[in-house]
């Protein structure tokens, strides 16, 4: 079984060969486009996923030296994601079945995020919750099997990722702010600064508060001194970071005593944060837990877990026919 996956949700066009699940390889072309904007640019994503698309595919298949007549399936992203990014996945991945006279695989990228962790070993046993923190979502999964997950939490405003993305923009350490804040959190005091853990029923959560309350902390301590920011950089970010990491693994922790689950996941491209992999191994000796934590490489948005994703609906028959649109909205 030899699936070509496609991901273009965001603002990283990729595409990767699973040959009898085995992901082979994970040719990813990240936009620089949107650095000088702060945040991805919708129309500019849309543009750039057109120009990458074709010789990242190229590129997937020539590096598994295997040739278009050879696919047996072409699995895409269908969503969540910004349509008009969607779109140019879809329209490609369909039009690529079509002219190869193959089935054509629906994905949904937030359920691809979990499933990276089947792309190498050790692999979670099912049932496992996976916490699952991205850009655009934050949430807490029971994974019951390859395709049956259920969201037993989720953020009821911004997630993480953009929590760490505009605490970045504030500091004014450029985009995306994620990878910036966790590096310099690694030489910062953790304790130098308190910020509100917002409190939210159940396993839901809220990451709009820290982010106002960051504002407004910044806003009085430049008054005081206007170098406060740059005098402060690796402190503020490990508080800062110290803060969204507790509110993360709290729920997470709830959870897992609720479903009485001890096998633990993370996903997305705030898993990679090395406070958070740190923490979570931390509580997992305290829990009794095992802990699975993917391959950087698959954390963040790639074609590699849309690959595994594609695989498993592959042996179960899951296509969908040429009818098929991008869904930005897209639920499990
Ligand atoms: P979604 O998957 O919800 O559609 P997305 O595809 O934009 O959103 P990903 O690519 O999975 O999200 O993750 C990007 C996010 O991960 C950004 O917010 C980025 O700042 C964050 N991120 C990446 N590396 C780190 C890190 N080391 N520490 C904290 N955040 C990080
Ligand atoms: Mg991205
Ligand atoms: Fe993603």
């Amino acid at each position: 079984i030899k699936i070509l996956a496609i991901e273009s949700s965001c603002d990283e066009t990729s595409a990767a060969l699973a040959v009898n699940g085995k992901v082979l390889n994970n040719i990813v072309a990240t936009q620089s486009v949107h650095e000088n904007y702060g945040g991805v640019v919708p129309e500019l994503a849309s543009r750039a996923h057109q120009q990458n698309i074709v010789p990242v595919v190229d590129q997937a298949l020539k590096n598994a030296a295997i040739s278009p007549e050879e696919i047996s399936a072409v699995a895409f992203t269908r969503g969540p994601g910004l349509m008009g990014a969607l779109l140019v996945g879809a329209s490609f991945a369909k039009g690529l079945a079509l002219a190869l006279d193959v089935p054509l695989i629906e994905v949904n990228h937030m359920q691809a995020h979990i499933l990276a962790h089947f792309i190498d070993d050790p692999k979670p046993k099912f049932p496992f919750l996976c916490l699952t923190v991205s850009g655009g979502h934050t949430q807490i999964v029971l994974v019951k099997s390859f395709m049956d997950m259920e969201v037993v939490g989720e953020t009821q405003d911004d997630a993480v990722g953009e929590a760490f993305d505009k605490v970045a923009k504030m500091m004014g350490l450029g985009y995306p702010g994620g990878p910036m804040v966790d590096k310099l959190a690694q030489q910062g005091n953790a304790d130098a600064f308190s910020f509100p853990e917002s409190e939210m029923a159940g396993l839901n959560y809220s990451f709009s508060g820290i982010k106002t309350a960051v504002l407004y902390f910044l806003r009085d301590k430049l008054k005081e001194n206007e170098n406060f920011i740059e005098e402060n950089k690796a402190d503020l970010a490990a508080s800062i970071q110290k803060t969204l990491i507790n509110m993360l693994l709290q729920k997470l922790r709830k959870a897992a005593r609720k479903y009485r689950v001890n096998q633990l996941a993370i996903a997305g491209g705030v898993s990679a944060n090395s406070g958070l992999r740190n923490r979570l191994t931390e509580m997992a000796v305290e829990e009794g837990w095992k802990v699975f934590i993917p391959a950087f490489e698959y954390c963040t948005d790639n074609a590699g877990m849309i690959a595994m994703a594609g695989h498993y609906k592959f042996l179960e028959g899951v296509f969908v026919d040429q009818s098929v649109s991008a869904l930005p909205r897209m639920k499990f």
